[in-house]
């Protein structure tokens, strides 16, 4: 069973990580449930995320990053677990690359859906996809001031709010067309009331 965890820097959905996982691994003891990370979740993929988040580039050569990254991710972490009947938890997958270099930076729809297929078609021809992703929602200028009580910004962060607006607007319309799929968190709530909801998502892994 494959969850994600997405939203626009700031969001705070790494803040609910940890705690999710072990509520997890509490409730499925009999299986495995692992925390990962896009871009990274391997040693080429954490090396590949450092030249991302630091070196300015082309978006067409940052999304050909993003999905070798991802097909690494794929090939040594995520598949190999989801085989053996673990639990997956991936802080971003696709729909951030969807959101930031499709809405933010206007890579093609095209382009992008090409990559999605060519990286995640597995052997038995059907497109690896989350189960489930967990959206935290909330206005850029509020990411904003959040972001900047935390933490100094990498790359991205540093873009201005239009880019966050149009990062966010591409998350929602992905989980407007794919609503099994995605559960949508306010996250302009506190962390108490978002924790609660968190709980209470229904979770049934095979
Ligand atoms: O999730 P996290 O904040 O660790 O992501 C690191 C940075 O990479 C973020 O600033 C995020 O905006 C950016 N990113 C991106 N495109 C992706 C995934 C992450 O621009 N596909």
């Amino acid at each position: 069973y494959f969850i994600s965890f997405e939203g626009i820097d700031g969001a705070g959905k790494s803040t609910h990580l940890d705690a999710f996982r072990a509520l997890l691994q509490e409730r499925f003891p009999h299986q495995e449930v692992i925390l990962t990370r896009e871009p990274g979740g391997t040693a080429l993929g954490e090396k590949l995320r450092s030249l991302l988040l630091d070196s300015p580039m082309n978006i067409e050569t940052e999304a050909l990053l993003m999905f070798a990254a991802r097909r690494e991710h794929i090939a040594q972490v995520i598949e190999p677990a989801l085989s053996s009947g673990k639990i997956v938890i991936s802080d971003r997958f696709t729909d951030a690359s969807f959101a930031y270099q499709g809405g933010g930076r206007g890579l093609s729809l095209n382009k992008l859906n090409a990559l999605e297929s060519w990286v995640q078609t597995m052997p038995n021809g059907q497109l690896l996809q989350p189960n489930l992703t967990i959206l935290f929602d909330l206005p850029g200028s509020i990411a904003e001031s959040r972001r900047s009580q935390v933490r100094t910004p990498d790359k991205f962060e540093k873009m201005d709010l239009s880019f966050f607006e149009k990062v966010r607007q591409e998350y929602l319309r992905r989980a407007q067309l794919d609503p099994q799929r995605f559960y949508l968190i306010d996250a302009t709530q506190t962390k108490e009331h978002i924790w609660n909801l968190l709980k209470a998502i229904e979770i049934n892994p095979a």
